[in-house]
């Protein structure tokens, strides 16, 4: 069968279209838990809404210690206003270059992991075994995990490997995200007389000024930085000639391991005033192990003979689903290393190197191998 090879596979993977919004995940995920239960895995499905569908598929298990989970989501983003080159669902290919919409972001990274759990299947029972769990929904907020994360099936994990676009290079964590709409009301007046009404736009424009000078008085973390914060949208306003009665700012804020959010809220809405609605859209913890820790070390050392350099400690730029599934699988060690291109996720004529994803099938078949002893 030709998707034993991960070229094959990740290619099958591109051809669901699996754009989110809407999302339409199940083909593809019936697809994955199709050719993992044919490689001996107990597969479980689960769908928040109609068609949003993740995979958790397990194999082995021990009661002296936990599974290895790998995770990676199934939904790909919009192809974006510019045209494609490439047809971003047939898989096409060009030297060591294979595109469509995912292929980075990470469609070859599942499917790595995918052959990786076929390549150790005869031997992982009687071992602590692994846990694939694939998500629906990632992009955009991390909905699929956070559903998942309020059932029983994600079970349990001693450490995970997340596999988002790294180049293959191992990520020790990223920031946390929170991100709120903060409202504000007024009164509406002609524009000619704008002293009978109250203006909504200067109270948010007031706010967006004590933002740009907010103070998170928080120490730098040696790998992250520091944390930030961006107004990104300012709504507000009906007419040129109406005094507004209504303005909203959306606000991205990244926060470093170990802040509380509802302290960070607290502080926010005490600065915005008590009148400020604020309106959370997206919590998500950050996420960071310690590059000393036993387990890192030792996919540090895998990576090392594959890269040819030890790894330094680095974080990723962006969010991912492990601040969700962190909340079940509480303290597990968590790496982010995946085939894909971080710099080419979310990019028009996006690609993946097929280099790579048969790098990432030997890195993580090690990284399986040595959490199973086998
Ligand atoms: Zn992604």
């Amino acid at each position: 069968m030709s998707e034993q090879d991960a070229i094959a596979l990740t290619r099958a993977l591109l051809r669901f279209e699996t754009v989110n919004p809407p999302g339409r995940e199940r083909d593809c995920a019936r697809h994955a838990g199709a050719l993992l239960e044919r490689w001996g895995y107990r597969v479980e499905y689960h769908e928040y809404a109609e068609a949003r569908t993740s995979v958790i598929a397990r194999a082995g298990g021990s009661p002296a210690k936990a599974p290895l989970c790998l995770t990676g989501h199934l939904d790909v983003v919009p192809l974006g206003a510019r045209a494609w080159t490439r047809d971003p669902f047939a898989g096409e290919t060009q030297g060591d270059r294979l595109y469509g919409r995912g292929a980075s972001d990470m469609k070859a990274g599942v499917a790595a992991m995918l052959l990786a759990s076929r390549n150790i299947s005869k031997k992982i029972s009687n071992t602590p075994g692994i846990v694939l769990v694939l998500t629906a929904a990632e992009e955009g907020g991390c909905i699929g995990s956070y559903h998942l994360a309020q059932t029983q099936l994600l079970g349990s994990a001693g450490a995970m490997i997340v596999g988002e676009p790294t180049a293959n290079y191992p990520y020790v964590g990223h920031k946390g995200s929170l991100k709120f709409y903060a409202g504000f009301r007024g009164t509406s007046a002609h524009g000619s007389m704008p002293e009978l009404g109250e203006n909504a736009i200067y109270k948010a424009a007031r706010a967006v000024s004590r933002l740009e000078a907010f103070d998170f008085a928080q120490p730098e973390h040696p790998v992250m930085g520091r944390p930030t914060m961006n107004v990104g949208t300012f709504e507000g306003g009906q007419g040129v000639n109406m005094v507004p009665d209504a303005a909203r700012i959306g606000v991205d804020i990244r926060t470093l391991p170990g802040m509380d959010h509802q302290a960070l809220l607290a502080k926010i809405g005490k600065l915005l005033g008590e009148e400020t609605k604020l309106d959370v859209f997206s919590d998500m913890p950050a996420v960071w192990t310690s590059p000393e820790e036993e387990w890192v070390q030792g996919v540090f050392e895998i990576c090392r003979r594959h890269l040819g350099a030890q790894p330094e400690p680095r974080t990723a730029a962006y969010n991912t689903d492990a601040g969700n599934l962190l909340k079940v699988y509480r303290g597990a060690p968590t790496v982010v290393l995946g085939p894909g291109e971080p710099q080419l996720a979310h990019q028009t004529d996006e690609y993946c190197s097929m280099e790579r994803i048969r790098q990432a099938v030997a890195l993580y078949e090690e990284v399986i191998r040595r959490w199973c002893g086998i």
